[in-house]
């Protein structure tokens, strides 16, 4: 096999919840990941050269050394003595900086990609272990689907389900540095904190209703008083039908529940025309 290629969804935070800071500076937090189809292709190809090249459709993201695909690759190469070169490409469609891990699934698809092949014959548990020196978000990227992650984001317990619903993903035009957003989470008085038990029983139960009820960020109490327009886009979907509407990691992408096609498809047709968006999406959940 010469050349591999992948699929790296991005993910959406139903429930994102901080418990405190730790000595190390980082957060301990409780969260409900969810994969969404919306995904990049990330095509890794062999060659003779000795190096890793990277490049994209896009100018947005590093294409060097610091580009966390090539991270992924070099961590394997090295571990294994790999003397070939590859080429990673990348189609980015997921909303960069956009609270959707949209680095940590190319690092988790480069990584997983590169086990197959180089034949490395590494587990998923053997990947996971690897993915997490380079990102928190990066396990999760790796084993998808629908989990509950916890410590800073790399202790996974997978939630079985089978949940339908169309998701709608919009980001605005605006950037929020997650080192801003984290830093001030310790200084608020959070008013709302997610019910997580109750939304692992909504989706072992699929009932998306039940679930879109107990979704909850409490990041959103940073970044609404100074981005207010993440309120302003929730107020628009849930005009239009949306069983309820949130921000996803330190954001600015906010994502809407709906429980048929047509209702997102309106919600969509608004958002356009209300000119507030820089990109917005029509998803659905990968479980
Ligand atoms: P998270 O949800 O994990 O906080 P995010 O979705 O908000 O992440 P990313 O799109 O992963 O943010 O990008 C964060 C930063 O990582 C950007 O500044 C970008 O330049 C850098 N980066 C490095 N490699 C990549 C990559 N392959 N794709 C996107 N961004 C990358």
């Amino acid at each position: 096999m010469k050349s591999i290629k992948l699929k790296a969804y991005g993910k959406i935070n139903l429930g994102l919840d901080v418990l405190g800071k730790r000595d190390d500076g980082y957060h301990d937090l409780d969260m409900i990941m969810q994969s969404v189809d919306l995904h990049d292709v990330i095509t890794i190809t062999k060659n003779d050269s000795g190096e890793i090249t990277v490049k994209s459709n896009t100018s947005k993201i590093p294409n060097d050394k610091s580009n966390l695909a090539y991270r992924a690759a070099k961590l394997l190469m090295e571990e294994f003595g790999i003397k070939k070169g590859v080429e990673i490409e990348i189609e980015k469609n997921i909303p960069i900086s956009g609270g959707m891990a949209g680095g940590s699934t190319d690092c988790a698809a480069v990584l997983k990609g590169m086990n197959k092949l180089f034949k490395l014959k590494l587990t998923e548990q053997q990947l996971m272990a690897r993915g997490v020196r380079l990102g928190a978000d990066v396990p999760f990227c790796i084993m998808g689907k629908t989990a509950r992650a916890e410590g800073i984001g790399e202790v996974l317990t997978p939630i079985k389900n089978k949940i339908k619903g169309y998701i709608v993903l919009a980001k605005p035009p605006i950037s929020v540095s997650t080192g801003f957003v984290y830093g001030r989470i310790d200084k608020v008085k959070v008013k709302n904190k997610p019910d997580t038990e109750a939304m692992i029983k909504a989706l072992e139960d699929n009932d998306l209703e039940m679930l879109a009820c107990n979704i909850c960020n409490v990041l959103e109490e940073v970044t609404i008083p100074d981005y207010p327009v993440v309120q302003e886009i929730k107020v628009m979907m849930k005009k239009d039908g949306a069983l309820n509407a949130m921000m996803t990691g330190s954001g600015p992408t906010v994502f809407g529940l709906f429980d048929s096609k047509e209702k997102a498809i309106t919600a969509i047709g608004h958002l356009t025309d209300s000119g507030i968006l820089e990109q917005l999406f029509l998803a659905k959940f990968v479980n």
